[in-house]
Parts: structure tokens; sequence; C-alpha cells
């Protein structure tokens, strides 16, 4: 299982999402960025910001 906090790229912001597979991960937190964020437009580069702060539940990040 992998997970992805919100905050590690908007700080302050609590929302988080865990999902099988990065794809997943990516899908949900492309759309909360636009739901709770406003952008728009998910670039290319957000893409990869998101991919490079997902991680295996478990894993000792915090
Ligand atoms: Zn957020």
């Amino acid at each position: 299982m992998k997970s992805f906090e919100c905050g590690t790229l908007v700080p302050g912001c609590t929302w988080h999402t865990q999902a099988e597979d990065t794809a997943e991960i990516v899908r949900r937190a492309a759309e909360h960025l636009r739901n709770a964020h406003g952008e728009e437009l998910i670039r290319p580069n957000m893409v990869d910001e998101i991919k490079a702060r997902v991680h295996e539940k478990g894993e000792a990040v915090h």
C-alpha cells in the first residue's frame, strides 16, 4: 500500500490518500489539487512532485 500526504507538497494541508499503486495516488492527488488548491492545470512537473512524495505506508517519513 502506498501513501501520499498533501502537506508534503502544500504546507499546512492535512489531506492524504492511500492506494495500491502510484498511478492511482497521482490521479487522486491531482483531483484534490484541483478541488482544494485551485490548480486548474496539473503540469507534468506537478505529477513528478507527487510521485516523488509517494511512499510505502509504514515507511518512516515523518
Ligand atoms: Zn491539499
